[in-house]
Formats: C-alpha cells, sequence, structure tokens
C-alpha cells in the first residue's frame, strides 16, 4: 500500500533528522527519506513504468497519474503544510523525484516545474494573499502551474527579455511571447518575467503571476519533441494581457534576481530527473546483460560489458552525491548556486552518457522501441539543455569559483 507524504511528515522528528543524517547513502538516512523513496518507487513501479511508452508514443499528458502523485504529496513536497503542502524539503524532493523520473521522465518534468519552478518562487516571494490563491490549489495535482522565463530571442541570455509589462491604472499590461514553457498547456496559472523598466536591463526586469485562462494570453502549438513527449511545450503569447496590479511577484525590477534563484532550486531537480533516467538506463542494461547469451555465456561475463557498467555506475552514483550534496546545502541555507549547477551538469551527462551505453549494451534492441531504452536516450538529453545549458552551468561553476578566490 502506497503511504501518503503527509503521513510520513507525522513520523517525522526534525532535530532527530537533522542529527542524524548522514547523506552518503539512501540506508544511512532517516526512515522518513527510505519510506518515501520505497512510496515512489512502488508508484512508479506499479503506475509510471508500464504506462511511461505509451505516454512518449501518444504525446500523452499523464493526467491520472498526476492526480496521484499530488495525493500522495509529490506536487508540492517541499511547500509548508499549513499551504497544502507535504512540508518536507529537498533531500526528500530530490529522493522523490529520482524514483519518479526513474519511472517516466515526462511525470518527473512535470513534478519538478511544479514545485522548483512554479511553486519555490511563489512561496519565496509571494504575499499571504498570492500564496492562498496560487500556491494551495497547486498542491493537490489537479492543476499545475508552469514557469514561463525563455523567450524566441533570448534563452540562455534570460536578462535580455523583450516581453514587457506596463502599469495602466490598476492593472499590469502583459505583451510579447514566451516559448518552450513546460506545462504551458495544462497549467492554470504562470510565473511570467516581463520588463517593466528597458533602460535597467535585467535589474529592470519584474516577475508576475498569470492566471489562465485570461483574456489577452493564447497558446501557441505544442512542440513536437525528442523526448519527455508526455510533458506539453508551448509558447504563451502575451496581447494586451491585462492582469490586476497585486498580481505582481515581489518588488519591481526583482524578477531577474527571481528567476535566478529559482533556477538554482530546480537546478537540483533537474538533477534528480537525470538521475533517474541514469538509473532506469543502469536497471535496463544490467537485466538485459545477465540474460543475452554470446559465445556461451551471458554477456555480463564479459569484461567488456563490465567494463561499461562500472563506468555507468561510477557516473550515476558521483552526480548522485552532488545532487544530494546541493539539497542538503539549501536544505541548511547555505550557499548552493554553484553546487546546484555541478549537480545539473553532472546528472544531466551522466544520464546522456548512461543512456548512451545502455542502447549499445543491449545492441540492436536498444535501437528499437520494444525496449525502453531508446525512450530514455531520447529523454536524457534535454537534461542538458533546460533550465542553463551544460554550456552555463560551466559558467556558472566558473563565475562561482572566480568569487571564492577573491579575482571578481
Ligand atoms: C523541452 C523544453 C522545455 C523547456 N521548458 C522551459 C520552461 O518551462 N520555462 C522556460 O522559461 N524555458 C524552458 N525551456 C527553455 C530552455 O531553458 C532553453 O532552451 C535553454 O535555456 C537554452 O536556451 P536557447 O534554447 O535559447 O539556446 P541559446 O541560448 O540560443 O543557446 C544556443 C547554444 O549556445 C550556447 N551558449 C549560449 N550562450 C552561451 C555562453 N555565454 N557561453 C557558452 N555557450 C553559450 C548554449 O549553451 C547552446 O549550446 C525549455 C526548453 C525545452 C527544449
Amino acid at each position: 500500500m502506497l503511504i501518503t507524504i503527509s503521513k510520513l511528515v507525522q513520523n517525522l522528528a526534525p532535530a532527530t533528522v537533522r542529527h542524524s543524517r548522514c547523506i552518503a547513502s539512501l540506508s544511512s538516512l532517516p526512515d522518513t527519506y527510505q519510506m518515501l523513496y520505497k512510496t515512489c518507487r512502488d508508484f512508479a513501479e506499479g503506475e509510471l513504468k508500464p504506462n511511461a511508452a505509451k505516454y512518449d508514443r501518444e504525446h500523452l499528458y499523464p493526467c491520472e497519474a498526476i492526480k496521484k502523485m499530488g495525493e500522495l504529496g509529490l506536487m508540492s513536497i517541499a511547500t509548508p503544510e499549513e499551504l497544502g503542502g507535504a512540508g518536507l524539503d529537498y533531500l526528500a524532493y530530490a529522493i522523490a523525484l529520482e524514483e519518479i523520473s526513474r519511472g517516466c521522465a515526462s511525470a518527473g518534468v512535470i513534478m519538478s516545474v511544479n514545485n522548483s519552478l512554479y511553486l519555490g518562487p511563489l512561496l519565496g516571494w509571494g504575499t499571504e494573499k498570492q500564496k492562498k490563491e496560487f500556491v494551495t490549489p497547486f498542491c493537490t495535482g489537479d492543476i499545475v502551474g508552469c514557469f514561463a522565463l525563455s523567450e524566441p530571442g533570448n534563452g540562455s541570455d534570460a536578462g535580455a527579455a523583450s516581453t514587457v509589462a506596463k502599469i495602466q491604472g490598476d492593472k499590469w499590461v502583459l505583451n510579447g511571447t514566451k516559448c518552450w514553457i513546460t506545462n504551458g498547456y495544462e497549467s492554470r496559472a504562470s510565473v511570467v518575467f516581463a520588463t517593466t523598466d528597458k533602460s535597467l536591463k535585467h535589474k529592470g526586469i519584474s516577475a508576475f503571476i498569470v492566471p489562465k485562462p485570461t483574456k489577452g494570453l493564447e497558446l501557441g502549438k505544442k512542440e513536437d519533441k525528442l523526448g519527455i513527449r508526455g510533458s506539453s511545450t508551448c509558447s504563451l503569447i502575451f496581447e494586451d494581457c491585462e492582469i490586476p496590479k497585486e498580481n505582481i511577484l515581489g518588488e519591481p525590477g526583482f524578477g531577474f534576481k527571481i528567476a535566478m534563484m529559482t533556477l538554482d532550486a530546480g537546478r537540483i531537480g533537474i538533477a534528480s530527473q537525470a538521475l533517474g533516467i541514469a538509473q532506469a538506463s543502469l536497471d535496463v542494461a544490467i537485466e538485459y546483460a545477465s540474460k543475452r547469451m554470446a559465445f556461451g555465456k551471458p554477456i555480463m561475463k564479459l569484461q567488456a560489458i563490465q567494463t561499461k557498467l562500472a563506468n555507468m555506475a561510477l557516473q550515476l552514483e558521483s552526480a548522485r552525491l552532488l545532487t544530494w550534496r546541493a539539497a542538503y546545502l539549501k536544505d541548511h541555507k547555505q550557499p548552493y548556486t554553484k553546487e546546484a549547477a555541478m549537480a545539473k551538469l553532472a546528472a544531466s551527462e551522466a544520464a546522456t552518457f548512461l543512456s548512451h551505453q545502455c542502447i549499445q549494451i543491449l545492441g540492436g534492441m536498444g535501437y528499437v522501441s520494444d525496449m525502453p531504452a531508446e525512450r530514455h536516450y531520447r529523454d536524457a538529453r534535454i537534461t542538458e539543455i533546460y533550465e542553463g545549458t551544460s554550456e552555463i552551468q560551466r559558467l556558472v561553476i566558473a563565475g562561482q569559483l572566480i568569487k571564492e578566490y577573491g579575482l571578481n
């Protein structure tokens, strides 16, 4: 039987957890995390893994699964209980998101966007009224939110936003196009970044909460993607879109900072999604290698295959340690920008590497959709692109190193 996350929270004794926590392995973590892992593992095995190929093939949003994830508390893991969330922390989020993504990477990204990119900034900068309206209803899995930063003309260079917001009486009026927005189709609200004072460049960007539907907000076509095809990606097109004046999130001009801080946390989520894809690839590779016979023995007995499996496990487990470290630092209110970028970089490159090697181990069977290996390979690729490409993660890491050495 699946245990809801709120039941887990009842078992959580925060002081004990803080003192006894060792993040080197799951078995050394307090029971709460192990029970959470098992709950997510059972759910992923029972509900996601059997359907993931169908979601992918038919570009199907896993609506029922997301609702059930909401019931389990997974759509709002780090949101305080008094706002309707599970009241756990980012380490719990990382563990849960990896297991969900191990079952289905599309469900993983939908969960990640709702938790980190949508609820995250609202929890950090929302007023009590905004939280009541835009956090609590989004904790249950019945409805999801999205995060709209990227534009056709700027992705990595997020400070060059050309979407504008102008104050007119008691309304903000938004004009412009946001692209590549995950959950764009299903979302019932979006955190949107728009320029309120162009002369200030990135310091003139502000964040807004835009409910959906809202007059003046249209959706572009659903993108036909290489992977994570069960999640929707589309443009949000704003044409004289009016929202109430109080729907600004945080102070005017604080939007870029909100976006960057949100992405720091989001990268722990994407790292966890990537770990799930990598782990699923290793699972498939080991199972196949133990059964496939060549030259009179299972290919697992061949040292060439063993070397591949060892390299795969090494990259996966190194990336997991980096990811849990970033989550641990965030949970302990320590700086974690560099660590989150390292986690995302290592885990996404591990997902690409492991899914590539998995196909190689499966040979011809890795190349056809009868086996999940090719889907893992396609799903892995996006983790090196969204929430900052690998090139941008390296820039973030280098920037932090320069600061650490006092050379800025
Ligand atoms: C499936 C999917 C879902 C997404 N979901 C969302 C979402 O929910 N919300 C959202 O706001 N955005 C989302 N994105 C957008 C995503 O974050 C951007 O695609 C990503 O940040 C890269 O931006 P870009 O595509 O404009 O590439 P560009 O910025 O044009 O980059 C092109 C290439 O140039 C490199 N490059 C750029 N600048 C530098 C530099 N300074 N140094 C070195 N190399 C550089 C990049 O690394 C990349 O290799 C999504 C994208 C996809 C594909």
